[in-house]
């Protein structure tokens, strides 16, 4: 089980700066790398997850993109499963790029796989097509100052609905939700780590930071 902090653990206002934040990057397939560097360059520790204790010590996981089915078969391989539900229902931040938005979705429009059901939204994989049909798009990504957005999508999915408590924060031209966010949990259907554009990155370690300090009672 994911242990609650200890007072003892429970940080001071002050101490919750990025430094100070735990972040790990679910490292059982995918681009995982990429996400630790961005978090390296925004000056927060991230870690490779391989081992479902390893959670007991983030305040925030990424589940990064690359294959959802595979993904899936080794989170329940390893059982991460209950390990990941106890992680959401602790109210630690959690985000799904791509691959990662598939694994945590309640329901998919595929047959499969079957997915973790961490976040109230539903997902279909593969929507914009094959490897080939990959593309770049910008968009308005609200909660980021300055430019649109320049986003890579690779064989990526799209939410065809969200539930209770999901807000769409970021979508194409004709109206596809490609970003949500509930209070804890962010999903995004294309790869910011892939990009040198850290705001996204910075906008989870916003939340990762706000989780953290509802959780040490500071908010
Ligand atoms: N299409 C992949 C899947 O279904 C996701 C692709 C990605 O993460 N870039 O898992």
């Amino acid at each position: 089980m994911v242990e609650p902090l200890r007072p003892s653990q429970q940080a001071s206002d002050s101490e919750l700066d990025n430094s100070s934040l735990k972040i790990g990057v679910l490292a059982l397939q995918g681009d995982f790398i990429e996400h630790i560097h961005m978090f390296e360059k925004l000056g927060v520790s991230a870690i490779e997850v391989r081992k479902p204790s390893q959670l007991a010590d983030l305040d925030g996981l990424v589940i990064p993109g690359g294959e959802s089915t595979t993904i899936v078969k080794l989170a329940n391989m390893f059982g991460f499963v209950p390990e990941l539900r106890a992680f959401v229902d602790d109210g630690r931040a959690l985000w799904g790029t791509c691959a990662g938005m598939i694994v945590i979705a309640n329901e998919l429009t595929d047959s499969y796989p079957e997915p973790l059901k961490l976040m109230d939204i539903c997902v279909s994989r593969n929507w914009f097509g094959r490897q080939v049909d990959s593309f770049e798009d910008k968009f308005e990504f609200r909660g980021l100052d300055g430019d649109p957005f320049l986003a890579v999508f690779i064989r990526a999915p799209v939410v065809e609905g969200v539930g209770d408590g999901v807000e769409v924060i970021a979508q194409l031209e004709d109206g596809r939700p490609v970003a949500v966010k509930s209070e804890n949990t962010l999903a995004t259907a294309f790869h910011p780590e892939l990009t040198d554009d850290t705001r996204v990155h910075d906008y989870f370690v916003a939340m990762v930071r706000e989780a953290a300090r509802q959780r040490a009672g500071l908010s």
